[in-house]
């Protein structure tokens, strides 16, 4: 090995450590790798030293630790160490809403083709329709609803309905509203995930209704460059998302305890309860403001839309994980 040259660790590669132990989060990869204590101290050391510089303070043996997380892609060596910087963590959003939550049932009275107007105005990006079992919605007020998402911001919506409407979206219909990512079937005998010629995931599942309470798995961790960034000073779940409930409620989740009013009230305007600070108190709660969760070496993948409550100057999440209880590790 070279002992002019540099190592380093790929810019988009993060050490991250916890009580529960120590991640190199991979984040092209979008993957995470488990480390010992010792070699994320290692690593936090060498990084951007002289090969020279590192055998004289680790001595010989350290070459066989450089050269397995080089084989990994978690550091390379260089001869301008300075060419490679850290990503900047400066976070901008384009819009200013990024994601939102419609509820359709029997209580529905509010306006919700004047929800997703003022949802475009406010730039919403990912939409949820959740048509609830009891709605007596027809399929044509359905397919009506999509007429507003044609010139809008939105990237994708995802459409949940009682499986009695399986058959009213048609391959033309889906041609002409790409927007649509996902329908699920709510109560369906035959349970069954799958992609359609369309690109479109098609979920049957035998729930008549769906479960808000959150549930914090692994399967729902986010490993994204923006979502990583994003998570060092905001709450990645709530961070500009908004939730109407069946009866008008809008929430920063459709199941949080708390409402910020009611459309029935014709003087509820969206945007001002969106823009509103206290609307967006929770969007900066981090997990590093969290009590366990700072402690917890998931912090920048959980995404969890678990209310949070704030008590004795300190928050906590209302649902917390079963599985992730930061325990002490052998650090070895
Ligand atoms: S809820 Fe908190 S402690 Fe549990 S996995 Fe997420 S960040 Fe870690």
């Amino acid at each position: 090995m070279n002992k002019n040259k540099y190592l380093k660790v790929f810019s988009d590669c993060y050490l991250v450590g916890g009580d529960n132990g120590y991640l190199i989060y991979d984040l092209s990869r979008q993957k995470l790798l488990s480390i010992s204590q010792t070699a994320y101290n290692v690593l936090k050391e060498i990084d951007g030293k002289s090969i020279d510089y590192i055998i004289s303070k680790f001595g010989n043996d350290i070459i066989k630790i450089i050269d397995y997380y080089i084989a990994e892609d978690v550091c390379f060596l260089t001869e301008t160490p300075t060419n490679f910087p850290k990503i900047s963590e400066d976070i901008y959003f384009e819009n200013e809403c990024y994601s939102a939550i419609i509820e359709i049932g029997a209580s529905t009275n509010y306006d919700y083709i004047k929800v997703i107007n003022e949802l475009n105005q406010l730039g919403c990006q990912m939409l949820m329709l959740s048509i609830k079992s009891d709605s007596d919605i027809t399929p044509e007020e359905i397919l009506n609803i999509f007429d507003v998402t044609t010139d809008s911001f939105l990237t994708c919506i995802d459409l949940i309905v009682p499986s009695s409407f399986e058959n009213i979206f048609s391959m033309d219909f889906l041609n002409q509203n790409i927007r649509i990512c996902s329908i699920t079937y709510l109560g369906s005998e035959q349970l069954i995930t799958e992609e359609n010629e369309n690109y479109v995931q098609i979920k049957r599942i035998k729930e008549k209704e769906l479960n808000w309470t959150e549930k914090i798995v692994p399967t729902n961790f986010t490993f994204s460059m923006k979502s990583f960034i994003e998570s060092k000073k905001y709450n990645i779940a709530l961070n500009r998302k908004i939730c109407i409930d069946e009866f008008g409620f809008i929430r920063n989740y459709i199941n949080h305890q708390k409402h910020f009013g009611n459309l029935s009230d014709t003087s509820t305007s969206i945007s001002q309860v969106f823009r509103s600070p206290e609307f967006q108190k929770k969007w900066k709660v981090s997990n590093d403001l969290i009590e366990k969760c700072k402690l917890c070496k998931f912090r920048y993948c959980c995404f969890s839309n678990t209310d949070l409550d704030y008590s004795n100057d300190k928050w906590h999440k209302v649902n917390f994980c079963q599985y992730f209880e930061p325990l002490k590790e052998n650090p070895n």
